[in-house]
């Protein structure tokens, strides 16, 4: 078995002198190839370090998280593009609307999205979008974009998906593949996704941790530290599959093969044989 976290925070200082090792386990766990997320120009040059650090296992995004939105300016255009043009990163973002936070303006939140997703069509990556209680902001500025481009179907996934069935039928519409985390796992407020998460297709569903956070609630041994990491994917693959009525094996490969065909990832030489 092998899976692909698609969006794990490995620049976070919770992981500092110890991605080595999370790195490790996260392999041993079968989660063999990791995606990490640049939310900020400055992680999003640490992410794309790690990956060239460890090629063929992880790969990185390069973007600003609607939280940092009032960070980025016109100036640093060049900046991003040029991370965006980096081989060993595989989307553009974390980038979307976040009005539940607010941490940053919604005119500021706007405008870098759009900026972000200019730069994504010139560089023809997918898009790793974030939403948060923006929804119809949100796809108007996917819609947008998506009649830009003249392109039926959007190139990008829904990270963190945890709407309702109205938001699913939207995304799936729009052609985005959608991002399932731990947040499966809550047994209160993850109930609505246990039941949506049978509608995703195969070839659209994706699996992430976005550690360190999103701890699966259910999760046993509970780490001491309560951080999420990569290896704890394969938990979130057991429970994903279990909903879905598919075996663990199953789940994992279809989730596994849609996350390299979305990202342009290859299979480890050799793969595991499994
Ligand atoms: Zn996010």
């Amino acid at each position: 078995m092998e899976l692909l976290d698609i969006g794990i925070n490995l620049t976070h200082d919770s992981y500092t002198d110890e991605r080595a090792a999370v790195i490790e386990r996260a392999s041993a766990a079968g989660v063999t190839q990791l995606i990490v997320t640049g939310a900020t120009l400055a992680s999003s040059a640490a992410a794309l370090e790690l990956a060239r650090a460890h090629p063929r296992r992880l790969y990185a995004t390069a973007g600003v998280h609607p939280h940092h939105a009032a960070e980025l300016t016109a100036g640093h255009t060049p900046q991003l593009r040029a991370l965006l043009a980096e081989p060993a990163v595989v989307a553009a973002g974390e980038c979307g609307l976040d009005y539940f936070r607010d941490y940053s303006p919604r005119a500021a939140q706007r405008s870098a999205f759009a900026l972000q997703l200019k730069l994504a069509a010139e560089c023809g990556k997918p898009l790793f979008l974030h939403q948060r209680d923006a929804h119809a902001d949100f796809t108007a500025a996917l819609r947008e974009h998506a009649a830009a481009l003249r392109a039926g179907a959007l190139h990008g996934v829904a990270h963190c998906f945890t709407g309702g069935e109205d938001e699913l039928a939207t995304y799936l519409d729009m052609g985005l593949h959608i991002g399932i985390t731990g947040w499966i796992c809550d047994e209160r407020r993850g109930q609505h996704l246990q039941q949506l998460v049978r509608r995703i297709p195969a070839g659209r569903l994706l699996l992430e941790t976005d550690g360190p956070y999103l701890l699966p609630r259910d999760l046993r041994p509970r780490p001491h530290s309560r951080r999420n990491e990569p290896a704890f994917l394969a938990h979130i693959a057991a429970v994903v599959a279990r909903l879905r009525g598919e075996s663990l094996r199953d789940c994992a490969a279809h989730t596994t093969a849609a996350a390299r065909a979305l990202f342009g990832i290859p299979a480890l030489a050799g793969g595991s044989g499994d």
